[in-house]
């Protein structure tokens, strides 16, 4: 940090990603990305045509692709809020929503992100344990003192919690936004984006970074009541009213005219994550339930960040989180078949050099 860096930030430990080898060497299983490229029709878009237009600034409200999204998740335009990829969304409801009375309460195991923005705006966190099974005990986050945030389903476990549960959340904060962030809702989980028609502090939050192939364009949406929309705008126009370039809008509103290819995709990877799941299994690994495009793992044989660290010389680069309770486990992004034969491959070596080692 520079002198010049604001006194305010001296404690400020900002989120680190999962790491982005630029060599393209790796299996890359550590980013939970999808392992599928964008639809034809997205390709399509980005003509040169597309291109021309860059010397025009983008539609700040992004009408087209609202409208688009509103058909398909049966809500109105007035209900959509598009973002520069989700991140940008919780960013900003951190700023809308917090403040020196209004707290912000989440899980302690989650999106490593959410701290991180209640750090940076000096907002009390409360990080609320998940149950011994990793589940999320939804009775803390009923008592109405903060905005709540809840990754559904949950990242790096991929559990779900129950629509119900969800709803019990949202009816015992009247005077609180709940954020539902739902980055993997595409590979099982059920939506709870309909609730946003009884519970007006709701806010659905989703991105087109995973199930729909285009985290390298940023593009996050929300969905909620008219006023939330408002209120999220109130922050965009304050920051960047500009916040999603030309081709992101033409892509988005290419790849929601293909939402059947991405459908297909996300069979395809459930199917593999079923597969996986079962094969690890067999080899004595404990693998939480997951309903998303990761799984979470761990073996008695072998720590945590051995298994990160003897997959990555071995060419599969997973994500390992430093962290307690989840210290003993990798998170395993599901990519295509050959790219997850692989990873079980190189995981069996590994379990075969341990029992070499054991004997030893
Ligand atoms: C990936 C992810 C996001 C953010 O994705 P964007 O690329 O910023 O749209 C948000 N929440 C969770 C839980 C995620 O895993």
């Amino acid at each position: 940090m520079s002198r010049f860096m604001s006194e305010r930030f001296a404690g400020l430990h900002a989120y680190t990603p999962g790491e982005q080898p630029q060599d393209m060497q790796y299996v890359k299983l550590n980013t939970n990305e999808s392992p599928y490229p964008p639809s034809p029709e997205v390709l399509e878009r980005l003509n040169v045509a597309e291109i021309e237009k860059l010397q025009l600034y983008p539609d700040p409200e992004g009408w087209a692709l609202r409208r688009k999204l509103a058909a398909l998740y049966n809500v109105g335009a007035e209900n959509i809020f598009l973002s520069n990829g989700s991140d940008e969304i919780l960013n900003f409801a951190f700023l809308a929503f917090c403040d020196e009375t209004h707290g912000v309460l989440f899980p302690d195991i989650s999106y490593g992100f959410y701290p991180v923005y209640a750090a940076l705006y000096g907002i009390t966190a409360k990080q609320m344990p998940l149950r011994a099974d990793f589940t999320i005990d939804p009775q803390p986050y009923c008592r109405d003192e903060g905005m709540v945030v809840i990754a559904n389903p949950n990242a790096p476990t991929g559990l779900e919690l129950p629509q119900e549960e969800i709803a019990r959340i949202a009816a015992s904060n009247p005077n609180h936004v709940v954020i539902l962030d739902e980055a993997y809702i595409d590979f099982g989980g059920t939506s709870c984006v309909e609730l946003i028609k009884q519970y007006e502090n709701l806010l659905v939050v989703q991105t087109f970074s995973k199930s729909r192939s285009m985290a390298g364009a940023r593009l996050g949406f929300a969905i909620a009541s008219k006023g939330l929309i408002q209120d999220l705008n109130q922050i965009k126009y304050s920051t960047n009213p500009y916040n999603i370039n030309r081709l992101t809008l033409a892509a988005g509103e290419a790849a929601v005219d293909s939402q059947a290819y991405y459908t297909q995709n996300c069979a395809k990877i459930m199917e593999t994550r079923e597969r996986v799941t079962a094969q690890l299994r067999k080899m004595g690994f404990t693998v939480l339930a997951s309903v998303a495009n990761f799984i979470m793992i761990r073996a008695d044989w072998i720590s945590g960040a051995a298994l990160y660290r003897g997959l990555k010389e071995k060419g599969v680069l997973v994500r390992h989180f430093d962290k307690e309770r989840i210290r003993d486990y990798v998170r395993v992004t599901i990519g295509t078949d050959a790219q997850m034969d692989v990873f079980l491959e190189k995981t069996a070596e590994l379990r075969e050099e341990a029992k070499a080692r054991a004997k030893q």
